[in-house]
């Protein structure tokens, strides 16, 4: 079996992508006048942002306790041009959404997809990367080669994802439910789930990582999917949000970050997430 690698996915997975505008050319830039909003942790030079630290490369703890990942390097840059400080705070996956409606955060990065669904409640920022969910299953696994093969299988996911949610498209699938992706993924290496429908670049991280061994990932990703910075409906700071990821676009740190964590050259996104 061919070890997947992190750069393998990126070129598998960049190349895939139908892309129409540059990422450069799509910000506005400049200042905006807009004031901060009840920023949750006080004041508009401070914005607190959700994120669940269980997503990998994205948003992880690093052996310090410390967060790392991408999206942490990138709300951090973004904080930095738009001139507003960020204080993380770790919640549940599942519980950002409530906690951006109920203003208890001013924001959350955290591998979130822009859905229609969501869009509903929260506003998002501008696509700031490509994904796209991936199906998993035990290495030795050779009759799930499709997700037209997982009718009736038992299936594990991360609680309040895309991944549940196509998940429990699937007829007669049992669906499994658990708090983070890597929960998930550890309960098909165990062998008490038959695959695990999660975010491709985690779960191809997880592999590459040898951190939860005998997984492969099968066939083409299942969707393609943006993340984006999530913030409470009409809160202010998005705005500010999409101006600091213009600065970062055109000065380079943006595609900095992105070497940093992927080894290539960030792709063309579009300016909307195509929904
Ligand atoms: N991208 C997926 C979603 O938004 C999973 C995100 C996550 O688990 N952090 O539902």
């Amino acid at each position: 079996m061919v070890r997947v690698t992190r750069f393998r996915f990126l070129r598998q997975f960049l190349v895939g992508l139908v892309c129409v505008v540059m990422i450069a050319a799509c910000g506005g830039g400049g200042d905006t006048s807009t004031p901060a909003g009840d920023a949750a942790g006080g004041g508009s030079d401070r914005l607190v942002v959700a994120t669940e630290p269980a997503f990998p490369p994205f948003e992880f703890q690093a052996e310090d306790g410390s967060l790392a990942g991408f999206d942490i390097d990138l709300m951090n840059a973004i904080g930095e041009a738009a001139g507003f400080e960020v204080e993380f705070q770790s919640l549940p996956f599942d519980g950002i959404i409530p906690a951006l409606q109920s203003n208890t955060v001013d924001a959350a990065i955290s591998g979130m997809t822009i859905t229609a669904a969501r869009l509903e409640t929260v506003d998002f920022s501008r696509p700031y990367i490509a994904a796209g969910l991936a199906i998993a299953v035990q290495e030795s696994n050779t009759d799930i080669n499709s997700i037209d093969d997982l009718e009736g299988k038992r299936i594990a996911v991360q609680i309040g994802t895309t991944g549940a949610e196509t998940a429990n498209g699937i007829a007669n699938a049992q669906v499994s439910t658990f708090d983070s992706a890597p929960l998930a993924l550890q309960e098909l290496a165990n062998g008490n789930a038959d695959a695990v429908i999660n975010d491709a670049p985690v779960t191809l991280d997880a592999i590459a990582s040898g951190n939860i061994p005998g997984l492969k990932v099968i066939g083409e990703l299942v969707t393609e999917e943006y993340y984006g910075i999530a913030l409470p409906k009409g809160s202010p700071n998005l705005e500010r949000v999409n101006s600091g990821m213009a600065t970062i676009i055109e000065n380079g740190t943006y595609a900095e970050i992105f070497q940093t964590w992927f080894g290539a050259e960030p792709p063309e996104l579009p300016e909307e997430a195509p929904l």
